[in-house]
């Protein structure tokens, strides 16, 4: 009796040592130029470190192409990196946006989604082109020439395209006015459920939360019930704090992630000059973090 209490103090002691204290904030949700944020990933780190962040995650759209030189960034600046990715999902028709972290980014089943996806945005955006172009000045080579190689290719690069055209003012009011789909242009992409998103980060070892839950209007809050699939399916919380998300949005989440012991997360959505976002607008408790860490196995967390 008395060697397995100390065995179990021992265990405890040892698990205490492996905590980590995090210094500065925690900002689990930043794009560069990989996706459709507007700096590269270097340029990320450098935004989130002046905005007092020391833990962070790069997780641009379906893509990990970023994470090798945010590690770089982050080392050198002594800060603590999650890789990490924004996987483009549907329900229905909502889209739904799963953050995921510490996946195995070999994962093939996995990377076989995310090159599906990338690929059908291409030429989803080039028929949105298409559809502005009968009313409007705008050509697949305006997009090209705001869209960095091999980034995943969205609606905010349609938007720079816009905008250099005079045809909005900035990213935000083309999102208002005719990249909205009441403008009638709008097209969709290929995503997987949210069901087959939620099983295939977990297949590769990751973290998934879902993405700013509770906006308002078409991607508004899913069931109750859908969301309870989903943490069967091993869905491990939400990022409750998040500007897009509802007041009464999240007195939901946050009686759900109760209910269900979940993390929950709190990020800027930070796009550089794309978005007004700034980093560390929102953040992540050190102990969700640390959750966060303890459930991941595809890939470890960078530390400086
Ligand atoms: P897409 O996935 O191509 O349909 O484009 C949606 C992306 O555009 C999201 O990832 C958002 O980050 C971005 N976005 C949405 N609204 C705005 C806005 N008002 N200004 C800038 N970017 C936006
Ligand atoms: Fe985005
Ligand atoms: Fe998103
Ligand atoms: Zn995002």
């Amino acid at each position: 009796m008395r060697w397995r209490r100390q065995q179990a103090s021992q265990r405890y002691s040892q698990k205490m040592r492996g905590q980590r204290r995090f210094e500065g904030l925690s900002d689990l949700h930043l794009h560069s130029l990989r996706s459709d944020g507007t700096e590269p990933p270097a340029g990320v780190v450098q935004a989130a470190y002046q905005h007092g962040v020391r833990t962070m995650a790069l997780t641009d759209h379906d893509t990990t192409t970023g994470w090798a030189e945010a590690a770089e960034a982050t080392g050198s600046l002594g800060m603590t990196l999650l890789p990490g990715m924004e996987l483009s999902a549907a329900q229905g028709w909502r889209s739904v946006h799963v953050l995921a972290y510490l996946f195995d980014p070999d994962h093939a089943e996995l990377r076989g989604e995310m090159d599906r996806i990338r690929e059908d945005r291409i030429g989803r955006a080039a028929r949105i082109v298409g559809n502005i172009g009968r009313d409007h000045d705008i050509t697949w080579d305006d997009v090209l020439a705001h869209t960095d190689p091999g980034a995943t290719v969205g609606r905010p690069h349609i938007a720079d395209a816009l905008v250099s055209r005079g045809l909005a003012h900035d990213r935000s009011a083309a999102f208002d006015g005719i990249l909205h789909p009441r403008a009638g242009y709008y097209e969709p992409h290929y995503a997987p459920s949210v069901q087959r998103a939620v099983s295939l980060l977990v297949a590769a070892g990751g973290v998934p939360i879902i993405a700013h839950p509770s906006p308002s209007g078409r991607d508004r809050m899913m069931s109750i019930a859908m969301m309870e699939e989903l943490i069967e399916l091993g869905l491990a919380g939400f990022e409750v704090d998040h500007r897009e998300n509802t007041e009464a949005g999240k007195v939901v989440l946050r009686r759900m992630a109760a209910a269900h012991d979940l993390i929950m997360t709190g990020s800027s959505d930070y796009h550089g000059l794309g978005k007004p976002n700034q980093p560390a607008e929102n953040t992540t408790t050190d102990v969700m973090v640390q959750r966060i860490i303890e459930r991941g196995t595809g890939t470890a967390p960078v530390f400086a």
